[in-house]
């Protein structure tokens, strides 16, 4: 029996569409997904596992940037934002997920004299063109934090492997601290630089240990100060509006994150 061809994964290049990376500007070509990576897009949406998500998504970024994007790296927005584009040219730029309204209506008497409230549960199709989702908060970024007259500490934006700890972090900044969340923002650490003898250090080169121990030396307002840079982080979100036919409930809902954009249809 004649083997069974396996076609090519670099595809002819009239597939291939040109993508702006938010972060950097850069321009990159992607192509659109084959059925393995729709396989892994697949899991991804059947896992309850937001690791597992992380993973398949990043496999995906990676074979459809040509390894332009390295997910590992990069900036968890960049990512959400390419996966959009991605799915737009893939499947379609229209999704059309199905809401369901909550809004509780108050049924006055019901024959025994009591009020009753009831879920109106009426359900609503939306419309959201996927492409044209953007990436908000670019601008107004410091990536700077000045520590002491010696030392400046440059940081970078999490990924989407470190993003779901980093928010917990920044959220909780009022509450006790648990020192897990703590050590993650280590890993927006991306240069230190010495101002008196212009030494540049660079945390890639650094154990684990070593950024956590230098975490520790960090006065109480340089903590503030990074948490602040990640309530400031860009985002793709998506506000959708719409009233229910039923009962006129004005309902405002807000999108963002992976997980939501891998829930439409
Ligand atoms: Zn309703």
């Amino acid at each position: 029996m004649t083997t069974l061809p396996v076609l090519p994964t670099v595809i002819d290049d009239s597939y291939a569409f040109p993508v702006t990376v938010p972060s950097s500007g850069a321009k990159i070509s992607m192509r659109p997904y084959l059925v393995k990576e729709e396989k892994l897009l697949l899991m991804a949406q059947e896992s309850e596992s937001y690791e597992d998500q992380a993973d398949a998504v990043a496999q995906i970024i990676r074979n459809c940037t040509y390894g332009a994007v390295e997910p590992k790296i990069a900036p968890f927005f960049d990512v959400e934002y390419l996966l959009l584009q991605l799915r737009s040219r893939s499947i379609g730029a229209i999704a059309s997920p199905v809401y369901e309204c909550h809004n509780k209506i108050t049924h006055t008497g019901m024959g025994i004299g009591l009020d009753v409230a009831i879920e109106c549960k009426n359900k609503t199709p939306i419309e959201i063109n996927l492409s044209e989702i953007p990436v908000t908060g670019l601008d107004n970024q410091v990536m700077d934090v000045v520590i002491s007259p010696k030392f400046t500490l440059t940081l970078r934006y999490p990924t989407i492997f470190t993003v779901n700890e980093m928010f917990i972090a920044a959220i909780n900044a009022k509450v006790p601290k648990q020192s897990k969340v703590i050590d993650s923002l280590s890993d927006l650490f991306d240069t230190l630089v010495d101002t008196t003898s212009n030494t540049v250090y660079n945390f890639a080169d650094y154990s684990h240990a070593d950024k956590i121990a230098f975490m520790d030396s960090l006065p109480p307002n340089a903590y503030e100060r990074i948490t602040e840079f990640l309530e400031k982080t860009p985002t793709v979100t998506k506000t959708l509006e719409y009233t229910c036919s039923k009962c006129q409930f004005h309902h405002v809902i807000k999108l963002s994150g992976l997980v939501d954009f891998l829930v439409w249809e």
